[in-house]
């Protein structure tokens, strides 16, 4: 069998780590390279808290490329060194599956100009749970049906943006299922009341302890409905991205979330 060649990228983080466990277990998928700017020089198996890789960590993505021939590029990076990472990739021909968040629409639109480019495919996904992407489905459907609706996200406290990308994409998927976004929300402009992403109000919770979550609360005359989905550890995701390793190669162009792979 031709297993998946797959490059980690970002491979000492909490997600990185968890992926390089995973991909341990998986005979169709092979880790042959993993990079991070922290742990250089050691196993990338043993930096993630599982058995030996016998692959090193190196800290440059194209030499990590010129030298592994990945067929698929996973970036987990901070959000920060994230497009730097997604350029490198895709320069380099590697279809690339991102879970970093906090792009810019800019970004995305970037990502789709290199695809074209290089002929590569990248699906970014600002999540990688299946629950989540229920709920985001789950909210869409409901939208319609209230009158009022708020976003409650809750992440660790070392989440380096806020909202976030989930919640942000949640608020989109609700306003676009709606003829009209939802009235007003009152008092306007009071500094408890979260952040306004058109008519829906985000609110940001960071605490350590918790992982990732999100509620989703509507309201209508003498009734609520509550859609809510937990990440209880970073085991969550890796379905998901398993999925996005094994189809990226077969997606054309730039692919946001994992919607359309379910
Ligand atoms: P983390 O801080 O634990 O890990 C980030 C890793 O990136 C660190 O090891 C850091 O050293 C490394 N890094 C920083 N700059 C780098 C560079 N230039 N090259 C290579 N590596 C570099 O963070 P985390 O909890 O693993 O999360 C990583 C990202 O994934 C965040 O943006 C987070 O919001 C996102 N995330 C996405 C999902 C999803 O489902 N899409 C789920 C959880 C987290």
């Amino acid at each position: 069998m031709n297993r998946t060649r797959v490059l980690v990228v970002g491979c000492a983080g909490q997600m990185g780590g968890t992926l390089v466990r995973t991909l341990a277990g998986e005979d169709d998928l092979q880790l042959v390279g993993a990079v991070d700017v922290v742990s250089v020089g050691d196993d990338a198996g043993v930096v993630a808290g599982g058995a030996r890789a016998d692959i090193p960590v190196t800290d440059n993505v194209p030499a990590a490329v010129a030298a592994t021939s990945p067929d698929v590029g996973v970036v987990f990076t901070s959000p920060s060194a994230g497009m730097a990472t997604v350029r490198a990739l895709l320069a380099h021909r590697v279809a690339t599956v991102v879970g970093t968040t906090g792009f810019a629409e800019s970004d995305f639109e970037e990502i789709t100009a290199l695809c074209r480019e290089h002929d590569s495919p990248a699906l970014v996904a600002s999540n990688f749970a299946i629950g989540a992407v229920l709920m985001m489905r789950f909210a869409a459907e409901a939208a319609p049906h209230f009158d009022q609706v708020e976003i409650i996200e809750l992440h660790h406290e070392r989440k380096a943006d806020a909202p976030s990308g989930t919640a942000l994409r949640t608020a989109r998927a609700i306003t676009e299922a709606r003829a009209e976004g939802p009235p007003p929300a009152g008092p306007e402009g009071a500094p408890s009341r979260g952040l306004p992403h058109g008519r829906v109000h985000l609110h940001s919770v960071r605490l350590p302890g918790l992982v990732a979550h999100q509620e989703v609360l509507f309201g209508a005359t003498g009734q609520t409905l509550t859609i809510r989905h937990d990440s209880l550890s970073r085991e969550s995701f890796m379905p998901g991205v398993l999925l996005a390793i094994r189809r990226i190669r077969g997606l054309t162009g730039l692919t946001r979330e994992i919607d359309s792979l379910l």
